[in-house]
């Protein structure tokens, strides 16, 4: 069975003004489908066909874990926005922010920073990790926090095209915008349960 392209959970212009709809058409349309399609070529006549594409992120390397990767990555990043999103976090994914962070806004503050310094492209990952602890994670090209074991919760998406339509090159911009359209209840569903 063939990977194909998740249909986006919102219309492609409910996003604006924080990301356009020239940007999902982009991101979503053509990158995301790019890395599903180039996914699909690469597993033909490997161990890998039929695998999950958590299987292939937690042990494939090379072209095949660049492309499985960047599928789930977009997958997770576009699940996480919605056009009624924005506020703050509530019950234990607060509590886990507080406990760590201090306060919301420092948690806001260090995640901003570390999706503005991280150099080239990549991701920047609030994580769950197996001692249930909460941690900020910077990943570079496609990485994804599911090959060390962490679980994760919510991802920045800093590749340019994920805002040089929109801002240019005025990332942290971009940045400050995101916090406007997470919805902090699917960011919450994904925590490990008890
Ligand atoms: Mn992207």
């Amino acid at each position: 069975m063939k990977f194909e392209l998740p249909v986006l959970p919102y219309a492609e212009d409910a996003l604006q003004p924080v990301i356009s709809k020239q940007t999902l058409e982009f991101h979503h349309g053509k990158h995301h489908l790019a890395y599903i399609n180039k996914l699909n070529e690469l597993v033909e006549g490997t161990p890998f066909k039929g695998e999950t594409l958590e299987a292939m992120i937690k042990s494939a390397e090379g072209a095949i874990f660049n492309n499985a990767s960047q599928a789930w990555n977009h997958t997770f990043y576009f699940e996480t926005f919605s056009p009624k999103g924005g506020g703050i976090p509530q019950g234990a994914l607060a509590e886990s922010i507080n406990k760590k962070w201090g306060d919301f806004e420092t948690f806001c503050r260090e995640f901003s920073d570390a999706a503005v310094s991280l150099f080239g492209s990549g991701w920047v990952w609030l994580v769950e990790s197996k001692g249930r602890s909460l941690e900020i994670i910077k990943e570079s090209n496609a990485g994804n926090p599911l090959r060390e074991g962490h679980t994760p919760l919510l991802t920045f998406d800093v590749w340019e095209h994920a805002y040089y339509l929109d801002v240019q090159n005025r990332r942290a911009d971009h940045i400050k915008g995101l916090w406007n359209i997470i919805d902090w209840n699917v960011v919450a569903g994904r925590m490990i349960k008890d």
